[in-house]
C-alpha cells in the first residue's frame, strides 16, 4: 500500500533518533481484549464497499449477541465475536462470501500487525464424485483432503463409509492457487481412476486460469487457451439435510490421526462439545470425533 504511495521502505535510511527502540511489553501497554477475533479480507482487486461488508456480514450470521466490525484498509476488516463459540460457528461455515467474492478469514490474537497474515487459505467443503465404493471411505477421505490441501473433516455414515454419488470431504486449500478439478487416484493391481472434484458455496473465480477473485473478464491469462478450463460444472449443490450422513468426523490437528473416540451425544452436547454450526450437522444419534475440530 504504501509502495503504491511512493514511499519504498527498502530505500529509507533512518536517523539515530529514529533508531532508537523504545521498549514496550511490559502489562500495562498490552491491550488484552483481542479475543475471539479474525480477521478478514475479500478477496478482489475491486474497492470495497466497508459499510454494505459490515451489514452483509451481520445479517448473514445473525449472531444474538454483539459482533463488531472494525476498517482495517486493504479490503481488510477486523470482527470481533462476542465469544468463542461464534467465532467457531463461522469458521466452521466457511466459505463465507461478500457479493459473490471469497472472505477469507484468519485467526487473529493480535500480536502482528495484520497486513503479516497470510491471507490465502480457506476450508470448503469438496464432493468427490467417480470414486469406486469400495474406497468412499473415511480413511480415503482423508487421504484425498491431504492431497488437496489440510484435511479437516469427512462426512461418513455410523460404519465409515460415505457411499452414495459423491463423498463430501473439507479441505483447507490455498486459493491463490488454480482449483482442482480431478485427482488420479492409483487403485490396486495399479488400476487407476480419475475421480471430480467439485466445491460447495464456490465463490468468484475464473474459468480460465481457475483462480479465486476474478472472472474471466479481468484474466491475466485470457486468450491462451481455446477451451475454458474450468467452469460452472465445478460447483455443487449443498446437498440436502435428508441426503447427508449424519456423521462428520474432524481431524485432530495436533495429534493427527489417533484412533476415533466414539461419543454418545445429544446434538445440543455436541454442539457445546465441538462448536459445530447447526446449519452444518444435521440429525445426530452417535458422533465419532478425533477432538476438537477448529485449529486451522
Ligand atoms: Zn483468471
Amino acid at each position: 500500500m504504501e509502495e503504491k504511495r511512493g514511499l519504498k521502505w527498502n530505500k529509507i535510511k533512518l536517523t539515530t533518533e529514529e533508531e532508537e527502540a523504545l521498549v514496550i511489553g511490559n502489562s500495562d501497554d498490552v491491550t488484552n481484549t483481542v479475543n475471539n477475533c479474525l480477521v478478514g479480507r475479500v478477496l478482489t482487486h475491486e474497492k470495497i464497499d466497508m459499510t454494505a461488508l459490515k451489514s452483509t456480514m451481520k445479517s448473514e450470521w445473525r449472531f444474538a449477541k454483539g459482533l463488531d466490525i472494525i476498517e482495517l484498509g486493504n479490503s481488510m476488516a477486523l470482527f470481533q465475536f462476542a465469544n468463542a463459540r461464534d467465532k467457531a460457528r463461522v469458521l466452521e461455515g466457511t466459505p463465507w462470501a461478500f457479493h459473490k467474492n471469497l472472505l477469507i478469514l484468519s485467526e487473529y490474537d493480535g500480536s502482528i500487525t495484520p497486513e503479516s497474515l497470510e491471507m490465502n487459505r480457506c476450508s470448503f467443503w469438496i464432493q468427490i464424485s467417480n470414486l469406486p465404493l469400495k474406497w468412499m471411505n473415511q480413511r480415503v477421505g482423508e487421504r484425498i483432503g491431504d492431497k488437496l490441501g489440510c484435511f479437516e473433516a469427512v462426512e461418513v455414515d455410523e460404519n465409515g463409509n460415505g457411499w452414495g454419488r459423491f463423498m463430501r470431504v473439507r479441505v483447507n486449500i490455498d486459493v491463490s492457487k488454480p482449483l482442482r478439478r480431478f485427482m488420479i487416484l492409483e487403485l490396486q493391481k495399479r488400476e487407476r481412476c480419475r475421480v471430480i472434484l467439485r466445491y460447495e458455496r464456490l465463490p468468484i473465480f475464473c474459468f480460465i486460469c481457475g483462480v479465486l477473485g476474478h472472472s474471466e473478464k479481468s484474466c491475466g491469462n485470457s486468450g491462451e487457451e481455446e477451451e475454458s478450463q474450468y467452469g460452472v460444472w465445478m460447483k455443487a449443490r449443498e446437498p440436502r439435510k435428508e441426503d447427508r450422513k449424519n456423521i462428520i468426523v474432524w481431524r485432530d490437528r495436533t495429534s493427527g490421526l489417533a484412533s476415533p473416540e466414539v461419543l454418545d451425544l445429544t446434538e445440543d452436547e455436541l454442539i457445546e462439545k465441538f462448536a459445530l454450526g447447526v446449519r452444518m450437522v444435521t440429525s445426530f444419534a452417535l458422533a465419532i470425533s478425533y477432538s476438537f475440530p477448529l485449529k486451522l
